[in-house]
């Protein structure tokens, strides 16, 4: 599994970027590391901007897309339209999100080892296979009778 995400590897992907560490984004990086689910770049920029009030929300977010390019986050669309970020070593599951009442649950890694295998050997393709969301209908709403149509997503 991917390695921890530390402090000092955020500072250095950001360092080697170009990017000044300011107080501001060391407290970014403070709480997204910290975090133990899931953070928005709404939810940082909000955290942040108690301490800071000055700081844009474009700081927050293109820190947090240097990182993504870098690879010491993950960038999902968990629905609700905003990105969710997990620490890469925090990644090491998937997500089913019904589209029908928006439960959000967690499934192991594992789930898509068979996927990763085909696509392997049939296309020669290494994919990296971290933190899917995948959509469709939870047990609960699956066995609420209307199983017409595609239900509403938003
Ligand atoms: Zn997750
Ligand atoms: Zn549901």
């Amino acid at each position: 599994m991917a390695e921890a995400v530390t402090m000092e590897k955020a500072v250095g992907a950001l360092q080697k970027h170009g990017y000044r560490i300011t107080p501001q984004r060391t407290m970014i990086l403070e709480s997204l590391l910290g975090a133990s689910d899931h953070v928005t770049a709404e939810g940082l920029y909000e955290d942040v901007r108690k301490s800071y009030p000055h700081i844009s929300f474009s700081t927050v977010y293109r820190t947090l897309e240097l990182l993504r390019d870098s690879g010491l986050i993950t960038q999902t669309d968990l629905g609700g339209g905003r990105w969710q970020y997990h620490p890469a070593d925090k990644a090491d599951h998937h997500h089913l999100i019904c589209q029908r009442c928006g439960a959000v649950s967690t499934v192991p890694q594992e789930i898509f080892h068979d996927v990763h295998t085909h696509l392997q050997k049939k296309y020669g393709f290494d994919a990296l296979m971290t933190h899917y969301a995948v959509y469709g209908r939870c047990a609960k709403c699956r066995g609420d009778g209307d199983d017409s149509g595609t239900g509403e997503s938003e």
